[in-house]
């Protein structure tokens, strides 16, 4: 297990010594302790990517490719360990890990490696006797900055556009889950990823992530995490106007209408906010639920939370894990107190699992709630197993519940109507929709928000043009240009 910085291709303690402990959230104890990175330690792995850059960038982009491909093969053979130390640092159920995290992560690396040489310019229709063409080139040294909730994938959604499009990289995971993206530098420069292209720095966010942000040498920063600091990272990268991509919270609507299949409601439902113990930006955190069939799907829906097997995220039986951190922890468990003071009704959950075994762990209870539209629990991200139901009589109504939040990011609706289907995919403000099913994501397909959700997309092309800048390339090829001044 690493437990270092990995800067310009080696572990490296932090340059004062700092160290942090790295917890396991199903018992509390201390898994390891990692290098702590400071701004010093940042602005050293800063260096060493602006030192690989040039040989990175110009490296035949095909070239560069193949070590994304290569790295996927190596995630691919190191799997099992991947996903083992993953739900160890996370609290990940072992079986997500293994079914979604590692494969979603080299599918991500894979997708990248192969389109490194398919980024295209363009030649534009310009006057006669000239020609303009448009070159995508690679900005420099971006910064990435990723949090706690899905570490290991998040190395592959950052670090595969940027590298497959010549940019090199210093990337700061969440100083509570560093383990997998230490792991995956130690691929990549088994793999053969020369030294400084990738540097990873875990650390304070307020230190080491700061500084990142703020670095005059960084051209871009990309952030994923909490509104808030997402407005941080935007008054920190002023120094040099540096780009900026946040992908931020969320407080997606899930509308059920009564024509939908609820077999496949209930079930979809309970993916869309369940999964990984509901710390997902795009988590189905408010249920949308219309009045004729609100009480039947109810019932199902709190039978299904009910059953839902909490435990040892290493444990393959295990359903739903513990969250990430103590403290985060007690932040959902608060929004129970914040949810009931404003009139909300408990209809289950809201507590810690009673059981023994689990009492050291960071466990919460999948807590359903039935509030109104403008209250805080159907607002406010609550990020953990925590959903908001809202009742709707009619399609304006549940439309209007939708977009009724500041954020935009993950919606999803059922229905057995077409047209129904297609309008309110358009009209729900948000970044992605789902139509008959939930949280559905490919490398291929964009993915980010809108309002307070953030801008920019991760993956596909969208994705690699956010990494490049256009270069716009004038040629007098025959034109005779008349004289502006004098003779
Ligand atoms: P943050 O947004 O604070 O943290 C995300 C990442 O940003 C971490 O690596 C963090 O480091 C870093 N960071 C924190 N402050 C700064 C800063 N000033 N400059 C640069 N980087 C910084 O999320 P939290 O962990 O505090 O979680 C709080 C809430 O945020 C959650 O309850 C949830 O609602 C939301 N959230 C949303 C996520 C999403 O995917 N959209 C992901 C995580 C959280 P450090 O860990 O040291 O603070």
């Amino acid at each position: 297990m690493q437990n270092q910085l990995f800067i310009n291709g080696r572990f490296v303690d932090a340059m004062d010594g700092a160290t942090i402990d790295v917890r396991n959230p199903h018992d509390d104890s201390v898994v390891t302790r990692i290098a702590a990175a400071d701004a010093a330690d940042v602005d050293a792995a800063v260096a060493a990517a602006g030192r690989a850059f040039p040989a990175w960038s110009r490296m035949a982009a095909a070239a560069r490719g193949r070590l994304l491909l290569r790295l996927a093969d190596a995630i691919e053979d190191h799997a099992e360990a991947l996903a083992q130390l993953e739900s160890l640092d996370t609290g990940h159920p072992i079986r997500d890990s293994r079914a979604l995290d590692v494969p979603r992560t080299a599918a991500c690396f894979r997708y990248f490696g192969g389109m490194a040489d398919k980024l295209e310019g363009s030649v534009v229709p310009v006057e006669p006797g000239f020609l303009n063409y448009v070159q995508r080139a690679p900005i420099g040294v971006v910064g990435q900055i990723v949090p706690w909730n899905f570490p290991l994938m998040f190395t592959s959604w950052k670090m595969g556009p940027a590298l497959a499009a010549g940019n090199t990289v210093v990337i700061k995971p969440s100083e509570l889950t560093p383990l997998s993206s230490l792991r995956i530098a130690e691929l990549m420069a088994e793999v053969g990823f020369p030294d400084g292209v990738v540097n990873v720095v875990p650390g304070y966010g307020h230190t080491a992530g700061q500084r990142l942000a703020e670095h005059p040498q960084v051209g871009k920063i990309a952030f994923t995490g909490s509104t808030g600091t997402g407005r941080k990272i935007v008054e920190a990268s002023q120094g040099n106007l540096k780009r900026v991509q946040l992908e931020l919270g969320g407080k997606g609507a899930n509308i059920v209408f009564d024509d939908a299949d609820l077999d496949a409601a209930v079930n979809g439902a309970a993916w869309a906010i369940f999964h990984n113990q509901g710390q997902a930006c795009i988590a189905g955190s408010r249920l949308i639920l219309h009045e004729r069939i609100a009480d039947e799907f109810l019932a199902r829906f709190r039978a299904l939370a009910e059953s839902i097997r909490i435990g040892n995220p290493l444990d393959p039986q295990t359903e739903m894990g513990p969250l990430t951190s103590a403290q985060h922890r007690d932040r959902v468990l608060s929004y129970v107190g914040i949810a009931q003071e404003q009139g909300a009704r408990l209809v289950c959950g809201g507590t810690a699992p009673a059981d023994d075994a689990l009492a050291r762990g960071y466990y919460v209870m999948p807590t359903i709630v039935e509030a109104r539209p403008h209250d805080r629990v159907a607002q406010e991200e609550v990020f953990g197993p925590f959903v908001t139901v809202l009742r709707f009589r009619t399609d304006d109504e549940a439309l209007a519940i939708a977009n009724a939040t500041d954020y935009g990011l993950g919606s999803g609706l059922w229905t057995k109507d077409l047209s129904r289907a297609h309008r309110f995919a358009s009209a729900i403000r948000a970044g992605m929709c789902w139509i008959n099913c939930y949280k559905r994501v490919s490398p291929g397909s964009p993915f980010g928000g809108v309002g307070q959700s953030g801008y920019g997309r991760e993956m596909g092309f969208e994705a690699m043009h956010d990494y490049t800048e256009a270069r716009s390339v004038w040629v007098n090829v025959d034109a005779v240009i008349p004289p502006h001044f004098g003779r």
